[in-house]
């Protein structure tokens, strides 16, 4: 047998197994598109789906963020694809309309290119956009690639609704390009190397990556804590990345809540006391005890903090959080200091926040709480790399750890 042959069988198996053991559809095709991207040919993919007459991206692996992107059948390239259902494999990435691709993958360094549709015996489900940075795919790989994704397209049965529809709102924030490196003596650390994406009104979104890849660095940036090196970003329409110390104090006061790993309550004011002095800072504050009844902790506003469990002082800066009437909160590992328990019971409150309406990014290592967000966006070394749409979040109570 050949090595080429081995390595296919080797992959098929692979394949067929995840698809057997996986719980949803949607994880299936998760792995099974790290499986052909593991194989080292192509680096970076893109599954785009049919939503009536328009093509939707769905899951990505690629360090940009294309949400909120769409392509029309007739005059688009992955809409020929899909249209034709003919693969389409540029090697050394020449094509006539390759300023097309360029735009939807700006910054991303293109080697070789190729789409191939994503359908089955009974229906056309869309095209799969896969890229290689440093090389070129060849027909081999490509007929590889043919038959792995007929094997994906395969195990979508015709009657589950797997491609559902979502409509994005339009972004609180957008982020292009960001860079921030720190300077201390001769030594220069990049700590974001380019980071794209945008944040939708009302989502619950998580940010998820190893410790040190620069997700706190990222929340504070785009919460006009820190200033970044490098490149835009776009807070409720205003260009925020080269205002004064002085605009980012007024935009952190009027727009953003904020909950860190530490509760930072007031030892000497009630709770109560505690929200109220938040709201006489702000023009349209929420009444504290209607915040106090959505993180359930009503009972408790005549409290001290330190008559108070761990979980119950994060609950309460949830809703000092919320007192304001913010347009997105920003929450950097909330449960990190907590067992359990009591991190469901905080989760639980930041759900019923995304429940009332409000736009919620947090920061987390743990890929449990991925599960209850409405996207995931997997960081690694400065950088994002993976954007998940999850179509089905679950509560978090049914989250374990
Ligand atoms: P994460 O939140 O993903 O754990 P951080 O954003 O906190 O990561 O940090 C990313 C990297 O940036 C880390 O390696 C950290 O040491 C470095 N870093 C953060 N702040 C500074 C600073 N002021 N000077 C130098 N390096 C820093």
């Amino acid at each position: 047998m050949e090595k080429n042959d081995l390595q296919y069988f080797k992959l098929v198996g692979q394949i067929q197994n995840i698809i057997s053991k996986s719980n949803t559809l949607e994880e299936a095709i998760k792995k099974c598109l790290s499986v052909v991207l593991s194989i080292d040919k192509a680096n970076y993919a893109v599954i785009w789906y049919k939503d009536q007459d328009l093509l939707r991206p769905y899951y990505w692996i690629c360090p940009i963020d294309i949400t909120s992107a769409s392509e029309t059948i007739e005059h688009s390239i992955v809409g020929d694809v899909y249209t034709q259902n003919n693969t389409l494999l540029l090697p050394d990435y020449t094509h006539n309309r390759k300023d097309e691709i360029d735009t939807r993958f700006k910054g991303v360094n293109i080697a070789s290119y190729m789409c191939v549709p994503l359908s089955n015996a009974s229906q056309d489900l869309g095209c799969i956009e896969l890229i290689k940075t440093d090389g070129m795919l060849s027909q081999e790989d490509a007929d590889l690639y043919e038959i792995l994704l007929l094997l994906i397209a395969m195990q979508i049965d015709e009657k589950a609704e797997f491609f559902s529809t979502t409509r994005h709102t339009k972004p609180v924030i957008s982020v292009r390009d960001l860079k921030k490196e720190y300077i201390n003596g001769e030594y220069t650390t990049q700590v974001l190397k380019g980071v794209n994406l945008d944040v939708y009104e009302g989502e619950f979104l998580v940010l998820l990556g190893e410790s040190g890849c620069g997700k706190s660095t990222l929340l504070n940036i785009v919460s006009g804590m820190e200033t970044p090196t490098s490149g835009e970003i776009t807070f409720l329409d205003q260009d925020i990345s080269k205002s004064t110390q002085d605009e980012l104090t007024l935009l952190r006061r009027d727009h953003i809540g904020f909950i860190f790993q530490s509760y930072n309550l007031m030892p000497n004011l009630n709770v109560k006391q505690n929200l109220d002095l938040i709201a006489e800072l702000v023009d349209h504050p929420m009444d504290s005890m209607e915040a106090l009844k959505l993180v359930k902790l009503d009972q408790k506003c005549r409290s001290y903090p330190s008559q108070l469990s761990g979980g119950q002082q994060q609950r309460v800066s949830i809703a000092r959080a919320l007192i304001k009437n913010p347009k997105i909160i920003m929450a950097d590992e909330p449960t990190a200091a907590l067992d359990y328990e009591t991190s469901i019971e905080v989760l639980s409150s930041l759900e019923a926040v995304k429940n009332n309406g409000t736009t919620l990014v947090m920061v987390t290592h743990n890929e449990e709480i991925t599960k209850m967000a409405d996207r995931v966006i997997r960081m690694r070394n400065g950088q994002t790399y993976e954007i998940t749409i999850n179509r089905h979040p679950v509560k978090a109570t049914e989250l374990v750890w």
